[in-house]
């Protein structure tokens, strides 16, 4: 079977029908994404109706401690569709490399492709420059949608899919590779067209030819700049790039062909609509920083000012930061919001490791301290859209280093509600740091919401000098790691009860800690388990907790990422 299109020439109502068709073939590719919500509502109601089935034990209402906002966003708590379901949600979330999005993510996008691709070959006949033209209007289609993806909040996707900005970010990305890949068809096509037809040297002076190739010299830049690679060795030259590169293409690709205007139209909309949100979300603010004495941490107290104060905080969000200062105001930071209720507390507490750019910078403010004005965008972060950690049987929480600034306070959350008379489930908190005074903030709020004495299912493996040797083999859980009294800060910088015996000198065995937590209590018993710290410690705590759902067992998993 040869190449079925060809260079036809068609008469003016030919003309006519491949332009409706061409407009038609765009207005569904668009229209079609209205199907995405809808086949999501209908899969989580059939998942909560087989819940409801099955087992007593489904999703609860939301504590009194969630905000109403938040709550009604909230996913089930169920899993009850049978291990089968559990089993096959696993493996779809595991990554397909290292770094790369998830399967899921992957097969979802790869179905919208395929569908999308029909649309592009649907009705084009034998007509090289109709399917040539398609490419171009069903990538165009897809740009509302792609810029939706990267709204912050006020999104309704988010809303409808009950899936925060971080989890849909994969899709953005992936979104922008297919958008991309649809746009490169486009101009090879055409320009495949031009060249077999002598019309290259020509066409290449014509304005539409020059804006299409300025078009799609951008889209590849965006997509390069965005790629895991040059995000994470430079996520300034990324993000302004994106920001440039992703505004400008919106002119050019409205002046390239007229057809098109409508959908740049509607991606120009939500651009503006991504820029106000950014700036109204904004609240100026003058945070107290310090220095935690022999880290290099930071302390930074934000005072909740009359619009922070009237935000729906849940525990494990984070908040934007930015000094506005120029040129400071340029950087843009993440920061988990490391205190559980920053409403009753009227400030907001970061804990933050200094490093090269924006924290050197906030560093640098210490010495001597000094009110210091900045920004503060937010929260934002999935958990918004958690379920309520006390509707499993089980909680293990795994901290590396600073990542407890995301987990600590959902587990202090939780000891408040179980003081408070709420029925919360056990939780075990496992934190591994590189040296005592890293752990020292974290043990302090945590003693002091305790009275002065630690919960036994509060650990801290010091894993630098005076434990094991970092990049040895993990030793034995309790059998070979040494539970010694120590000789440092954690010891003695607080008489209090407990503190000795949360510290484990070296690093600390996964698979010994994850089956202590599945083998406690009923085979059928759910575990929630929620990650934060550095790839590879993620990647070691799922690998372990992988075993335990190939066994059959439900498990609600969420690994808090600190970069993307
Ligand atoms: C959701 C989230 C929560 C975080 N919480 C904490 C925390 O509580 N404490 C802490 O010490 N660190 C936290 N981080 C990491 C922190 O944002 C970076 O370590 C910090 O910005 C690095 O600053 P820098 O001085 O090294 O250099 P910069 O040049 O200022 O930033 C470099 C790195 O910071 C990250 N980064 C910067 N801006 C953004 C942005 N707008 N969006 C996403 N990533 C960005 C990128 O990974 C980038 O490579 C968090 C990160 C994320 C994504």
């Amino acid at each position: 079977m040869g190449w079925p299109y060809h260079f036809v020439s068609l008469d003016d109502g030919q003309q006519v029908r491949r332009r409706q068709l061409l407009d038609s073939y765009g207005q569904i590719a668009q229209f079609s994404i209205l199907l995405l919500p809808l086949i999501y509502q209908l899969s989580l109601g059939v998942r909560l109706l087989f819940g409801r089935l099955q087992r007593k034990h489904v999703y609860e209402p939301v504590k009194e401690h969630q905000s109403p906002v938040a709550s009604g966003f909230k996913q089930p708590a169920i899993d009850g569709t049978g291990s089968a379901w559990a089993k096959l949600r696993w493996a779809l979330d595991e990554p397909v490399a290292q770094g790369w999005e998830t399967r899921k993510e992957w097969l979802a996008i790869l179905v919208w492709g395929a569908w999308l691709l029909l649309l592009v070959l649907r009705d084009t006949g034998d007509d090289y420059l109709h399917l040539t033209r398609r490419f171009g209007i069903v990538a165009a289609s897809q740009l509302p949608l792609h810029y939706a993806l990267a709204l912050k909040s006020w999104s309704p996707i988010q809303y409808l899919a009950r899936l925060s900005h971080e989890s849909l970010n994969p899709y953005h990305r992936l979104l922008g590779r297919l958008i991309i890949l649809l746009m490169t068809c486009h101009a090879t096509l055409y320009l495949n067209f031009y060249f077999q037809n002598d019309l290259l040297q020509k066409r290449l002076k014509d304005s539409d030819v020059i804006l299409g190739l300025t078009s799609i010299i951008s889209a590849l830049l965006i997509g390069t700049t965005a790629l895991a690679r040059i995000r994470h060795w430079n996520y300034r030259l990324f993000f302004y790039s994106h920001v440039m590169l992703s505004l400008s293409l919106l002119p050019i690709l409205y002046f390239h062909v007229p057809y098109l205007r409508l959908y740049i139209i509607e991606a120009t909309a939500i651009y503006i609509l991504l820029i106000a949100q950014r700036n109204t979300e904004q609240s100026s603010t003058t945070a107290t920083i310090e220095p935690f004495p022999g880290t290099n941490l930071l302390s930074i107290t934000i005072p909740l000012t009359p619009s922070l104060k009237k935000r729906n905080y849940t525990p494990g969000q984070h908040i934007y930061l930015s000094l506005p200062s120029l040129p400071q105001k340029l950087r843009i930071n993440p920061f988990s919001i490391a205190n559980p209720d920053p409403t009753s507390d009227n400030h907001i507490h970061l804990v933050v490791r200094t490093l090269n750019g924006t924290t050197a910078l906030l560093a640098s403010l210490t010495k001597p301290p000094q009110p210091t004005p900045i920004l503060v965008e937010g929260p934002y972060g999935s958990a918004n859209y958690f379920p309520d950690p006390a509707t499993y049987d089980r909680i293990l929480f795994v901290a590396g280093g600073v990542g407890a600034t995301f987990n600590l306070p959902i587990y202090r959350d939780l000891l408040r509600r179980s003081t408070a008379g709420d029925q919360v489930p056990p939780a075990n908190f496992v934190w591994a740091v590189r040296k005592d005074e890293d752990a020292v903030w974290g043990v302090q709020v945590l003693s002091e919401q305790c009275k002065g004495i630690l919960p036994k299912s509060f650990e801290i493996f010091v894993t630098g000098k005076g434990g094991s040797a970092s990049d040895g083999p993990p030793p034995i859980r309790n059998d070979s790691i040494e539970l010694q009294e120590r000789e440092g800060l954690l010891d003695t910088s607080a008489s209090k009860e407990g503190i000795a015996e949360a510290v484990r000198r070296g690093r600390p065995n996964f698979r010994g800690i994850v089956d202590e937590v599945f083998e406690q209590g009923g085979s059928g018993d759910r575990v929630a388990v929620l990650v934060c710290g550095p790839s590879d410690m993620g990647a070691s705590v799922r690998k372990e907790v992988g075993r335990w759902v190939w066994r059959g067992r439900e498990v609600w998993w969420h690994s808090e990422e600190f970069g993307w």
